[in-house]
């Protein structure tokens, strides 16, 4: 087995995420973070919001509608230019992505040079292949009883529009100074032509992006600012070793229709480096796009120096669902005798587990209980474990991530202290109660 199969088994068999609908067969592109997953995916997100939101004054957040003004993704170029390169098998009808096929090609992939790679269909294993055409990502749907034409709508492609679509109240309602930023967590869907790897390509997910705005002539200096911070937010508070998270200073012809300048911050996963996050200087396109479609004016008024601009934007965004694989990745390891996640304490579903050494005997099991109620009032992620034998309790405990396993015996009742018992050394220690 690969490390991702064996990371993908680790999720379904301990609960962090399973097939989306699978007890009707699952949806392709879909998965479901189970009791475990939640967990560890509601911390990260928070994580993510207090080192970026409630620890700085120079950033606010919003919660926008999923479903927009079909407008915003007009204006936005979405309609026009969000679209994978399709093409589909004369013989056997088989749709596939076009860059896919073709070692080193990019998005930007014409049919003459797919011919002439002389790839074959990897389903039918023929060569006679249609044109390619361009298939537009967004999910359509529509809006009240009628479906026709005017009542088109789509599911987000990125929450950022929910950002810029929301400027202009923020600075009418907060007055913040520049440069200031708008973060959002939330939902967004692609409809992906083949969805693989796990969670990394899939075609529902959850982003947190932030907008940043700046004066047009400070983008670079801000840029650098930022670029840094991803790496203090990712390194130090995310706790993704350095060694496995690569820039890529992304070249003109690869990159997204609205930026002048992208850094993807790429990681090593099971399957190789794939992009985690992007750090992109979007100028002024969506803002002045946005002016010109509304007829509303988006700019911005110094409150010193009273110049009029429409602010530069400079837009960290973060798949939540390819940050989680991230730190599943940088967690799993094998040793000797066990698997084990390696998570950052912030991060780990249950910072405890707490159990009797025996479940037989009602005088440790009370105890326990004891325990387990003043540590659950203290730290409130804390699981009760008494099933099986003590060794099959830590297997268990070093699977989920848990750092201190707790465990009270007969030497408890006599003087007050427990084994406690380290997830990463496995060195166990006795402690007194109170000092936990
Ligand atoms: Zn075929």
């Amino acid at each position: 087995m690969s490390k991702l199969e064996d990371v993908v088994s680790l999720c379904k068999r301990r609960g962090f995420i399973f097939p989306g609908s699978e007890v009707y067969g699952g949806m392709a592109g879909t998965w479901d973070f189970g009791p475990l997953g939640v967990m560890l995916k509601r911390n990260m997100m928070n994580a993510w919001w207090g080192f970026w939101v409630d620890k700085r004054d120079d950033i606010y957040g919003v919660d926008a509608a999923i479903i927009m003004n079909p407008k915003t993704w007009e204006a936005s170029g979405h309609v026009a230019t969000f679209a994978d390169p399709l093409v589909e098998c004369k013989e056997c009808h088989g749709r596939f992505r076009a860059d896919k096929l073709v070692d080193g090609a990019t998005e930007s992939i014409t049919t003459e040079e797919f011919l002439k790679a002389k790839v074959k269909c990897p389903t039918c294993g023929k060569f006679n292949w249609d044109e390619i055409k361009k298939f537009n990502m967004m999910f359509q749907t529509h809006v009240g009883p009628v479906m026709d034409d005017a009542s088109i709508a789509y599911l987000r492609p990125e929450t950022a529009q929910g950002i810029f679509t929301n400027y202009k109240s923020v600075i009418d309602t907060i007055y913040p100074n520049m440069p200031f930023g708008i973060a959002q967590q939330g939902k967004a869907f692609r409809n992906e032509i083949s969805p693989r790897d796990f969670i990394l390509r899939d075609r529902e997910c959850s982003q947190m992006e932030i907008e940043y705005f700046v004066h047009p002539d400070s983008w670079e200096e801000e840029f650098e600012k930022m670029r840094k911070e991803q790496h203090e937010f990712l390194e130090e508070v995310i706790g993704l070793p350095a060694e496995m998270i690569h820039e890529l200073d992304v070249p003109a012809e690869d990159r997204a229709h609205y930026s002048k300048r992208t850094i993807d911050m790429m990681f090593d996963y099971p399957n190789g480096e794939e992009e985690l996050m992007g750090l992109a200087y979007r100028t002024d396109f969506d803002l002045s796009n946005i002016q010109n479609a509304s007829g509303k004016s988006m700019e911005y008024r110094d409150k010193v120096t009273g110049e009029t601009f429409i602010p530069h934007v400079i837009e960290p965004s973060i798949g939540v669902e390819r940050l989680f694989l991230a730190i599943l990745t940088a967690a799993y390891q094998e040793e000797d005798d066990r698997v084990v996640l390696k998570l950052p304490e912030n991060l780990a579903p249950y910072k405890f587990c707490v159990s009797p050494l025996l479940k037989n005997k009602p005088e440790l099991v009370q105890k326990a209980e004891e325990v387990y109620k003043a540590l659950k009032e203290k730290y409130i992620f804390v699981t009760w474990d008494d099933s099986g034998n003590i060794g099959k309790r830590y297997k268990k405990q070093d699977e989920i991530g848990t750092p201190k396993c707790v465990v009270i015996d007969f030497d408890t009742l006599e003087d007050g202290t427990v084994t406690v018992r380290d997830r990463d050394t496995t060195e166990q220690k006795r402690v007194k109660i109170e000092e936990l």
